[in-house]
């Protein structure tokens, strides 16, 4: 028996790396030390009006109690009407479950069906929780780097490299956290070309940031260039970013009975069903005016443009325009080799991003967390201001190098 009193499968995950820098950004800050915080990956706005009062009201009306474990029937109704307006998918009720969150539609997803050892397809940049989750339920990352000469995406040249017949899903997050980029109908395509020959692989869409998106473009979804892929394909979503929701933790899945049977019966058994007022607020976000959405996209819209304009005058520091996600991934490669007036060389990303903290207090995520390096994530869900003073450090830091 081990000496531990911790499980193995928790002792190989790590707290997650955005959680970390933020809190040695606060811990600066109490120091007294001013801060510019670039970390946090959620809207700087209030939950819009109408949605609170629906919760408001939800409560007045006593929907306090349990609900169905896949979540209330309007919930659920308002998701099979947003998968139809928004995505052309089609879903019944019972293909549908309303979760705590995204993050916990995926970790449970993974819990629901992968055997020790099972591989995980993560492309890499990745969301920092991915590869953890795996972990955590003893299956095994599979990470594939894609560079940004291939605009940070998944080639079906590398899909089919990844592939072996351990694998059990591919994970696929477009807009994606922390590059912004997005697939296309076309690569989708090409993507599912490649899984059609490989029968056992399941396909997970996390489409957190489909609506965060600056180029006019609607997000198509791997569903619509694959439609036979549909028996083998679990879409994940959830009001968190889109809505300015994230305090409210409800997330969504949709996919085949089966799967969606498997996870009802897990979290019957661990969580139980998801907020009850919360549900009633995330319905009334899905059926109600989008005119937010609309709005808060033109307001990142115009950071990203100023903030990418910033950091790509910065000698050192470049930037590919992101289609969507709040998120400038920047390539610190110019960086790397340089000398600090302390003396010290930045021999890696983790250096530069620990520098600019210790320099100037601008507080970002190192490329490390995301699994391609040398990069820093920096999120625009902060105001304009913040961001131009953000900029400025920066310039100011980078100009002491040498
Ligand atoms: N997926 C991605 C790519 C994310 O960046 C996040 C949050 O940072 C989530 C999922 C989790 O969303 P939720 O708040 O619904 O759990």
């Amino acid at each position: 028996m081990s000496t531990s009193r911790i499980a193995a499968r928790v002792r190989r995950i790590k707290p997650s790396p955005s959680t970390s820098a933020a809190d040695r950004a606060n811990e600066l800050r109490r120091q007294g030390k001013s801060i510019v915080n670039l970390v946090v990956g959620e809207p700087d706005f209030d939950t819009p009006l109408h949605i609170r009062q629906a919760a408001a009201a939800a409560m007045d009306k006593g929907a306090t109690r349990y609900t169905l474990m896949a979540g209330t029937v309007e919930l659920r109704q308002a998701i099979v009407a947003k998968l139809e307006r928004e995505n052309g998918l089609t879903y019944a009720l019972n293909e549908i479950i309303a979760t705590s969150g995204a993050k916990s539609a995926i970790y449970s997803a993974f819990a629901i069906t992968l055997e020790p050892g099972d591989e995980v397809i993560v492309p890499a940049p990745y969301w920092v929780s991915y590869p953890d989750m795996v972990l955590a339920s003893d299956g095994t990352p599979v990470t594939v780097a894609c560079p940004e000469a291939n605009d940070f995406k998944l080639t079906p040249a590398q899909l089919e490299a990844a592939i072996t017949p351990k694998t059990r899903w591919l994970l696929i997050n477009s807009p994606s956290n922390p590059t912004g980029a997005a697939y296309t109908l076309a690569e989708y395509r090409a993507l599912a070309d490649v899984l059609v020959k490989h029968p056992q692989v399941l396909v997970m869409t996390d489409d957190i940031y489909e609506h965060i998106r600056f180029d006019g473009e609607r997000t198509p979804h791997f569903l619509q260039a694959a439609p036979e892929m549909r028996e083998r394909t679990l879409v994940v979503n959830g009001v968190s970013k889109t809505y300015a929701m994230t305090g409210w933790r409800i997330g969504y899945v949709a996919g085949p009975r089966d799967l969606v049977q498997a996870l009802d019966t897990l979290l019957s058994q661990s969580t139980g069903n998801c907020c009850s007022i919360s549900q009633a607020a995330a319905a009334a976000a899905l059926n109600g005016d989008q005119r937010f959405v609309t709005e808060s996209v033109a307001i990142y819209k115009q950071r990203r443009d100023a903030t990418l304009a910033r950091i790509n005058a910065i000698p050192g520091l470049s930037c590919r325009t992101p289609e969507g996600a709040f998120y400038l991934y920047v390539n610190c490669a110019g960086l790397i080799g340089k000398t600090t007036p302390e003396g010290k060389l930045l021999k890696e990303d983790g250096d530069v991003v620990m520098y600019l903290l210790e320099s100037v207090g601008v507080a970002v995520v190192a490329g490390t967390a995301y699994g391609l390096s040398p990069y820093f994530r920096l999120s625009i869900a902060t105001s304009i201001e913040i961001l131009e003073d953000g900029c400025t450090r920066i310039a100011r830091a980078v100009a002491e190098l040498h």
